[in-house]
């Protein structure tokens, strides 16, 4: 297990403004930590460690941010008379579960924050740990909308133990799912990234849209891997050591960040496919449950 170095800091804000016209669903993020102990090769999340004046390698897996004050914050914040309770999204910049939530609890906290103020979220993660809190998540999805997103890109062990070094088990995430919808939590799953030459293949991605119907997911997103600055530095030579056959194709595909359009047209035309014969859609968009009556505990 690596060392890992914990920097506590006090954050001025919780809530962070997404202006991402890709992305006109997201409105706001919240992330209670920097760097993530997950260390998946791949992790977009890299290059943010850069202005922290840390490296996107070792260092983004191994010193992690905790912003110690996020939920006194947080909780200033929804008070706010202007606060719209705009959905806010968990977890874009790190796994709101990585070991560190066991120690801190701040992820824990925000829920909690959530469910007090009725305010809608979403929170995308790796770790079955997300359990511990079902009750929390339940309560929050009879006040306000809430959806949590399991992201599984592969369920073949020897892929996934290379490509995501300190998380828990496909199987294992799935099955925390399944337990979450059980008790009436709407969950997804993200089918991501999808890895050129590694898990692009037919029967990967349909076993895990398979997968994902069977442990009860409520639809499957799907994005093919991206490799901006900070990322692609950790990715290639990783490429280079573990699946050097695989180097050809990659400097074909990843001049710049992403893979040729034709390719990831093809790719999500059949994950596409794959979710219409299941009977799922892409996103979180089937109509929902009302909501029950409010009790606000501000
Ligand atoms: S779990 Fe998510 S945030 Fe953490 S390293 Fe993996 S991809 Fe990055």
């Amino acid at each position: 297990m690596a060392q890992v170095t914990f920097e506590e800091i006090q954050c001025k804000s919780a809530l962070n403004r997404v202006n991402v016209p890709a992305m006109p669903d997201m409105r706001w993020s919240l992330n209670p930590y920097r760097g993530c102990q997950h260390a998946c090769v791949y992790c977009f999340a890299r290059g943010n460690h850069e202005y922290l004046g840390y490296n996107t390698g070792r260092d983004f897996d191994q010193r992690i941010i905790v912003k110690t004050n996020l939920v006194e914050v947080l909780r200033r914040e929804l008070r706010r008379s202007s606060w719209r309770r705009e959905r806010v999204t968990i977890g874009t910049a790190c796994d709101p579960y990585q070991p560190a939530e066991l120690k801190y609890g701040l992820t824990r906290g925000a829920l909690q924050a959530f469910r007090d103020h009725a305010s809608p979220c979403s929170l995308i993660t790796k770790s079955p740990t997300i359990v511990r809190d079902l009750p929390i998540l339940r309560e929050l999805s009879t006040v306000a909308e809430c959806t949590v997103l399991f992201s599984i890109a592969t369920l073949r062990e020897e892929v996934w133990r290379h490509i995501e070094p300190e998380t828990a088990k496909p199987l294992h995430r799935l099955e925390a799912m399944a337990k979450l919808v059980e008790a009436g939590v709407r969950c997804g799953v993200m089918l991501a990234p999808i890895i050129p030459g590694l898990t692009d293949d037919t029967e990967n991605l349909e076993s895990v849209v398979q997968a994902a119907q069977e442990h009860g997911a409520a639809f499957v997103g799907d994005n093919v891997l991206y490799l901006k600055p900070g990322t692609k530095e950790w990715f290639m030579p990783f490429l280079r050591e573990t699946y050097p056959h695989l180097l050809p194709q990659y400097e074909r595909f990843y001049r710049g960040a992403y893979a040729p359009r034709r390719y990831t047209e093809e790719v999500r035309a059949a994950v596409h496919q794959l979710r219409e014969r299941v009977g799922l859609t892409p996103r979180d968009e089937q109509p929902r449950q009302p909501v029950g009556q409010l009790q606000l505990a501000l």
